[in-house]
């Protein structure tokens, strides 16, 4: 099997070969670009990685297509932090291939991201449509290992060792988003949560210049971007390296005097990093975003000191009180993790209760699935059983959906500002937006509107969004 598919590709890409001269740069006259199409999973960060190697695909001179049969080269950017988001690189590995042999097309495919990282090897082993495993240090050399996949008869290329290259993995990003700009300003994370891959997969914290950071703000202003969305494993736990006086609160200073940038968010803040600084960032800087996604993880004290958290469900809770004295009206939301080993019905009832009290605008709910090398697989059975973990978190989802439905509910009538961010496929004139607090707003109007900020009425609500009338639009 795989000699043949190596043959085929072989075939397809000496014709290609023959068929172009090459220049001494390496262009080759007259042919048509190589399109390349990323596909990327799970979080933001991992989002953004996918719209980097984009970047660095074009910058190596290929062009971008939507149709993978039409792409020379597929990447799939993984994500490993759930079993779910792992199983979903095979299911897409086999739609290719049937998109390919439907039309006798067969593009390199590159696996890179968390899954590439963690799995090595093993990848190649498992699927054999797979020709190149880049890991998440490495992404620089994508552009590289692709060509020598195209040019040359060569067999399956893995490059996953972080330890050659620590140095921030940045390509130019293509932005797939013509409002929001995703600017990574830290990479790996040293918390070792039990539950977490992400220390094995994305390696030590490394903070990323604030120059560099301040230079791509600045960049993504002057390509008309509206909001930026600043990211890292902990993002409030950044000091710049190249400069003693920046931390967090100041980065958000410096990103604030950006012209052009009118919003500024940020993922993921840890809670033993909420600082009264970043809470006077929240008060005196405008354009700082009145939402907070502060990661609880669970209700349980004890469950939190498996997950080693280092909070408890009490400090948690007085985090929260300090937040909102400090920010009035300010939004926040979280992630919950149900059925983690050893978690008990009354560990889940402080679930239950720390969500009730929280009263959470939105959360991200999962049932507990073991990843690899972390604590939790070496020392922790996963004894919940998963139609218990499935009944935990339909109960926890139902109370949340409540929670969140009168929250939106005691919104409509009201006036906030829009930043509108999405036009409808579905609908003309149907745009959508979200208000500082991160409520997405659906609303009539005109797709000209897309990257304005609009006074918006609320006129009515739903669990998940509200609908709103534009009252005023800018420019
Ligand atoms: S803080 Fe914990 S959950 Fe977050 S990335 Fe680090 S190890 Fe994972």
């Amino acid at each position: 099997m795989l000699a043949k598919v190596r043959g085929a590709k072989a075939k397809r890409r000496q014709k290609a070969k023959a068929k172009v001269p090459v220049d001494r740069t390496g262009a080759r006259a007259g042919d048509v670009a190589r399109k390349y199409l990323v596909e990327a999973y799970g979080c933001q960060m991992n989002m953004h990685d996918g719209e980097r190697l984009a970047g660095l695909l074009e910058s190596a001179g290929f062009e971008s297509t939507a149709d993978p049969a039409d792409a020379d080269v597929i990447v799939i950017n993984t994500c490993s932090v759930r079993e779910r988001a792992e199983d979903k690189l095979f299911t897409r590995l086999g739609e290719f291939r049937d998109a390919a042999r439907a039309v006798g097309h067969t593009p390199v495919i590159a696996v890179t991201g968390c899954v590439a990282q963690q799995e090595g090897a093993a990848l190649l082993k498992r699927s054999k449509l797979i020709d190149i495993v880049v890991g998440t240090q490495r992404v620089k050399q994508l552009p590289m290992l692709v060509t020598r996949a195209l040019d040359e008869d060569i067999g399956p290329q893995i490059d996953i060792n972080p330890h050659e290259d620590v140095s921030f993995p940045l390509g130019i990003a293509r932005r797939g988003d013509a409002v929001k700009a995703y600017v990574t300003i830290i990479e790996g994370c040293n918390e070792f949560c039990a539950f977490c891959v992400v220390p094995y997969t994305r390696g030590h914290e490394r903070m990323r210049p604030a120059a560099e950071i301040l230079a791509e703000v600045r960049d993504a202003a002057a390509r008309g971007h509206r909001e930026v969305q600043l990211l890292g494993q902990i993002v409030n736990h950044y000091q710049a390296p190249d400069d003693g006086a920046c931390d967090f609160a100041a980065l958000l200073e410096r990103v604030h005097e950006v012209e052009g940038i009118e919003r500024i968010r940020f993922a993921s803040p840890h809670p033993r990093h909420v600082t009264s600084r970043l809470l006077e960032a929240y008060r005196t800087l405008p354009k700082v975003c009145k939402h907070l996604h502060l990661p609880v993880q669970s209700g349980s004290t004890r469950v939190l000191a498996a997950m080693r958290r280092r909070y408890s469900r009490e400090r948690y809770l007085e985090i929260l009180q300090e937040v909102r004295e400090a920010v009035p009206g300010i939004c926040l939301s979280t992630d919950m993790i149900v059925g983690f080993p050893g978690e008990t019905t009354a560990d889940f009832e402080d679930t239950l209760s720390l969500t009730a009290a929280a009263r959470f605008h939105s959360m991200f709910s999962f049932k507990y699935s073991p990843r690899p090398k972390t604590l939790a697989i070496k020392r922790m059975p996963d004894d919940v059983a998963e139609e218990e973990k499935t009944r935990r978190i339909v109960e926890l989802q139902a109370m949340q959906r409540e929670i969140q439905s009168d929250l939106h509910a005691q919104s409509v009538g009201r006036v906030e500002q829009v930043l509108i961010d999405a036009t409808s496929r579905r609908r003309e004139h149907e745009l959508s937006g979200r208000t500082s607090g991160n409520t997405v707003v659906n609303l009539p109007g005109d797709p000209a509107w897309l990257g304005r900020l609009a006074q918006v009425r609320i006129t009515a609500a739903g669990p998940n969004s509200v609908r709103g009338e534009v009252l005023e639009v800018e420019g």
